[in-house]
């Protein structure tokens, strides 16, 4: 049997400090691999794998105990908090040891989870990247709505190739997923990546459900530090951009100049107090947000040249390692 027709899923779910949450995704996901391995369409050899992201709550017990009482579940344990992008590269590339395709899906399962049958019927169909984007932005809250509209405007804006709305919640071949383990950045962010690697892809659409238990996990700084990673790693227009503002500047000095010069002449200069004191403000502000675009460069330089692990695994409960 082609392992495309029945092939074996192993669905990663990243996790930080999701004791909440997880009683009943767990119980849920038990659910839907159970039902999708009835159906036939992925083999009794499927699994869930946990990926615990240095969790500070009863996070990792939980899992232990769950992935010893069940057979389809396998948990990786992060040494430290690593953010939910290398919470997911490092449960893939586990995964991906295992199994045929990867699906990978937020621990509070706000993802409708009924998606899953879509991506395996695109996955069987040929393609090896399935994204899953979302029918609309009902369930998240103004500020989320206006601060993701804005960051994928500025994406496109900055000509980062990107699906707006997409989510974390995707379908990889384990082929794909070792192609992906080839970019070695430290700078991670998937959903531009993946995207770039250019595989066939296709696009399924879910609907968002609120959270229903425990908070959310990307704080603003999370968000912020998550949309410049974006924005850095795909593109270097706000270098270049520097460039252009600086001969504008010269261009309006310019205008200045002969401005004073006319002004000069007929005999209508003034003191000119004002015109110097905005001129320094504006040029030194202008001059601080271009070292600031450049030291965000240089900052990702220096983190890709010390080519530090991108996480590191401190315990597992993999397949085959169950007694
Ligand atoms: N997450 C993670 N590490 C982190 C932050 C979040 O692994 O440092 C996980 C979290 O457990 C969840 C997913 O990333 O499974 C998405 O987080 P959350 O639902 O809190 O984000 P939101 O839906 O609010 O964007
Ligand atoms: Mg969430």
């Amino acid at each position: 049997m082609s392992t495309k027709e029945k092939p074996i899923l192993g669905i990663v779910v990243p996790c930080y400090n999701e004791e909440e949450a997880l009683p009943d995704s767990a119980e849920a996901l038990d659910h839907k691999l159970s039902d999708l391995i009835e159906k036939g369409l992925v083999s009794e050899k499927s699994f869930v794998l946990f990926s615990n992201d240095g969790s500070k709550d009863g996070t990792a017990a939980y899992l232990n105990q769950i992935c010893h009482k069940n057979p389809h579940f396998y948990m990786i344990d992060l040494l430290k908090n690593v953010g939910h992008q290398y919470a997911l590269l490092a449960g893939m590339q586990t995964a991906a040891e295992f199994c045929d395709c990867v699906i990978t899906i937020d621990a509070d399962l706000q993802q409708d989870i009924e998606a899953m049958d879509d991506f395996l019927e695109a996955y069987r169909k040929g393609y090896e990247v399935v994204y899953g984007v979302r029918n609309d932005r009902s369930a998240d809250g103004f500020f989320k709505k206006m601060t993701a509209s804005a960051f994928y405007g500025l994406m496109h804006l900055l000509g980062a190739d990107i699906k707006s709305n997409s989510a974390d919640y995707r379908l990889m071949s384990a082929d794909a997923v070792r192609s992906l383990s080839e970019y070695g950045e430290s700078n991670l962010f998937l959903r531009g990546l993946i995207p770039y690697m250019g595989y066939p892809s296709d696009t399924v659409y879910f609907d968002v459900k609120e959270r229903q238990k425990g908070k959310s996990k990307y704080t603003f700084s999370k968000m912020l530090t998550l949309a410049f990673d974006g924005i850095t790693s795909f593109s270097d227009r706000p270098l270049k951009m520097i460039g252009t503002v600086g001969i504008l500047m010269f261009i309006f000095s310019l205008g200045m100049i002969l401005h004073s010069v006319i002004t000069y002449i007929i005999g209508a200069n003034q003191p000119g107090y004002t015109t110097t004191v905005i001129s320094i403000w504006m040029v030194g502000g202008l001059l601080m947000i271009s070292m600031g675009v450049l030291g965000a460069y240089i900052g990702k330089i220096y983190s890709e040249t010390k080519h530090r692990p991108r996480y590191q695994i401190k315990n597992t409960i993999l397949p085959g390692k169950k007694e």
